[in-house]
């Protein structure tokens, strides 16, 4: 299997020229890419293909298919983690939620991450690689299969910090918006980042509508320079001048992402000073009350902060939501499974109780 490619990771396109080199019909590739965008599992599954072409392309090609190690389902609100094994044997996962409107799929991007913000559960687990277009999509279509229903929409919210493998993601994007593949729209995907302008920049000319959250979690940079290590290349007036470009570039709404931390970034100082910053922004700030994390003494913000913080803002006409939080018995946020998992079966190679 070593060595061959995988047919998750190819555009029609890329089918089209396989289909040249094996000296088969081109018409074909279309077909291949419906079926291993329908989750198949093997080739010989491709049952209008004949036997010789299946053969032909099993000798250079596979589909690569991520395996379920663990999935946990929420009581509370039918949110289910799952945690994936790809073929070199590391761990990803994804979070599947269930809304009124339909299933919305939360995926990672890089096994690990560079970022080390200093509130968040990946960061302790350093990075090993990113991940290839295949194994993003191979998230969707998994849990899509698993569910039994359409997912809808997709959040790039998961570990690792996707325009840090800008190439593989915006390639994933071309893969599940074709109408071939899942057909997922682009104003249907939203992408997580922490803030890397080149790439907002670039993606601004991508043609790719999607709307694009930055985790901002702080008013000014001296805040903001204390738990987001990222902020020493890119000042928040980098990336607010590159979000106006984007909106003005795409017309879509962006997301600031404020993680509320008692004590550090949730008084009214803070809100009149991030008010002040985003006001008149085609925007929307989403707080989210901070997932507390064995390896930082970050706590959540008292609940009339929160309160206090979003009628500062919306009084600057600013949009502001309190996330709601989802799976909170299964430990659905921010890298907290994949984590826990890793130091179980390190307890278990030790042999020790878990
Ligand atoms: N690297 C990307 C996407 C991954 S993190 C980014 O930085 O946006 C997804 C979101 O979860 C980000 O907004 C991140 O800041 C937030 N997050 C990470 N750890 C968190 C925690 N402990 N509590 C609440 N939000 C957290």
């Amino acid at each position: 299997m070593e060595g061959k490619i995988n047919l998750l990771d190819l555009t029609v396109e890329e089918i089209q020229q396989l289909m040249v080199d094996l000296k088969q019909e081109k018409f074909r590739a279309k077909q291949i890419y419906q079926w291993v965008n329908k989750g198949i599992k093997d080739l010989d599954e491709m049952t209008n293909l004949s036997k010789s072409l299946r053969e032909a392309l099993g000798n250079v090609s596979t589909i690569r298919k991520l395996k379920i190690k663990h999935k946990l389902v929420s009581k509370i609100d039918g949110t289910t983690k799952y945690l994936f094994e790809l073929e070199d044997g590391n761990i990803i996962e994804s979070v599947l939620m269930v809304y009124k409107h339909g299933l919305t799929v939360c995926i990672s991007s890089q096994l690990g991450c560079k970022m080390g913000c200093g509130f968040c559960a990946s960061t302790g687990l350093g990075f090993i690689r990113d991940l290839t277009p295949g194994e993003i999509l191979d998230q969707v279509l998994t849990i899509q299969t698993d569910a039994g229903k359409r997912v809808g929409n997709i959040v790039i919210m998961g570990i690792g910090e996707p325009l840090d493998n800008y190439d593989n993601i915006v390639k994933f994007l071309k893969l599940v918006n074709h109408p071939e593949g899942l057909n997922i729209g682009y104003r249907h995907v939203s992408l997580s980042t922490c803030g890397l302008v080149p790439e907002i920049l670039k993606l601004s000319r991508e043609n790719m509508p999607i709307t694009l959250s930055i985790s901002l979690h702080a008013p000014n940079d001296a805040i903001r320079g204390e738990i987001m290590p990222v902020n020493k290349k890119y000042s928040i007036d980098k990336i607010i001048e590159a979000c106006k470009i984007y909106t003005e570039v795409t017309k879509r709404r962006i997301t600031f992402e404020y993680a509320m931390i008692s004590g550090l970034n949730d008084s009214r100082e803070n809100a009149l000073e991030l008010a002040r910053r985003i006001k008149g922004m085609l925007c929307h700030v989403n707080l989210i009350p901070i997932n507390a994390i064995e390896s930082a003494s970050y706590k959540k913000s008292e609940r009339r902060n929160i309160d206090q913080f979003r009628e500062i803002l919306e009084k600057y006409g600013i949009e502001a939501t309190v996330r709601r939080e989802l799976g909170a018995d299964i430990n659905a946020a921010c890298g907290q499974l994949r984590r826990s998992m890793i130091a179980n079966e390190e307890r278990i190679k030790k042999n020790e109780e878990i």
